[in-house]
């Protein structure tokens, strides 16, 4: 579960570009964050993956408080987190398998289960038969497949997803948003970032939406509300 409690951010130079953000996510949710350039959702980002601190309130996930945490505990936190770019962010000069295998390798997996898990997780996002192309043989769609199969590979709980459709055409994007709604059944808590009020309306999922850095709606607050 993430709780993101009365968090205000502002950076050195006087922006304050979170305020009073109060946000919470069980798990198991799939949830967009929505708002214009400049809103805050980046931001949001960076401290949700610890790569920027807070000026006032708390971040908990799954109950560790982002600020109590140990430096050299960031890492391996940061492993727990499965994240997708909106630039891909592929190695050029190796394989879709490779790509996805390198995660693995980082946290010190055998040759083993790399040989096991690489190929079912590339079945999963459907480029089984790809695994000897290179990111630039690809096209953006099955270059962004390739991330999220790299996002997975470890089993995080969480995938984030910074506007993960922001370089797609609409098919395209339709597609990689299905494989997030395929994945968050699966039991991956899924958050995506877009400015697309067309993708967040066909999804029907939960919206938050950001505007300078505020919360003005929350749909399940708001269904809450309702019922
Ligand atoms: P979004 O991702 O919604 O476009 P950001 O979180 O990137 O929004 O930005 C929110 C606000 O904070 C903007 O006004 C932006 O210019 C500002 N901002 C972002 N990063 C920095 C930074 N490192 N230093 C100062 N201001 C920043
Ligand atoms: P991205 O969203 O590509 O990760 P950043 O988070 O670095 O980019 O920047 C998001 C927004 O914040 C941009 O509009 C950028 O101009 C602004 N920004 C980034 N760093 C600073 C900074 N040091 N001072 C002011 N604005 C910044």
């Amino acid at each position: 579960m993430i709780e993101i409690q009365n968090v205000c951010k502002t950076y050195e130079n006087g922006t304050r570009a979170l305020r009073n953000v109060n946000i919470e996510i069980e798990d198991g949710e799939f949830v967009f964050i929505m708002g214009r350039s400049g809103s805050g959702k980046t931001t949001l980002f960076k401290l949700l993956m610890k790569e920027a601190e807070l000026t006032s309130g708390k971040i908990l996930v799954n109950d560790m408080d982002l600020q109590k945490m140990p430096r050299r505990y960031v890492p391996k936190y940061r492993r727990k987190l499965g994240v997708v770019f909106q630039d891909f962010r592929l190695l050029r000069d190796r394989n879709v398998f490779e790509n996805v295998a390198f995660a693995q390798r980082v946290v010190g997996a055998s040759t083993r289960s790399i040989r096991q898990s690489v190929p079912e997780m590339l079945k999963l996002v459907g480029l089984s038969s790809k695994y000897k192309s290179l990111p630039q043989q690809l096209s953006g769609g099955e270059q962004q497949r390739v991330a999220i199969a790299r996002a997975l590979i470890n089993r995080p709980e969480v995938l984030l997803a910074d506007e993960p459709t922001g370089n797609l055409d609409h098919e395209n994007a339709i597609e990689i948003m299905k494989l997030l709604e395929q994945i968050n059944r699966l039991g991956t808590t899924v958050v995506v970032i877009t400015h697309s009020q067309e993708i967040v309306s066909k999804m029907g999922k939960r919206v938050i939406k950001l505007e300078k850095g505020q919360v003005v709606s929350d749909s399940r607050a708001e269904e809450q509300a309702d019922s």
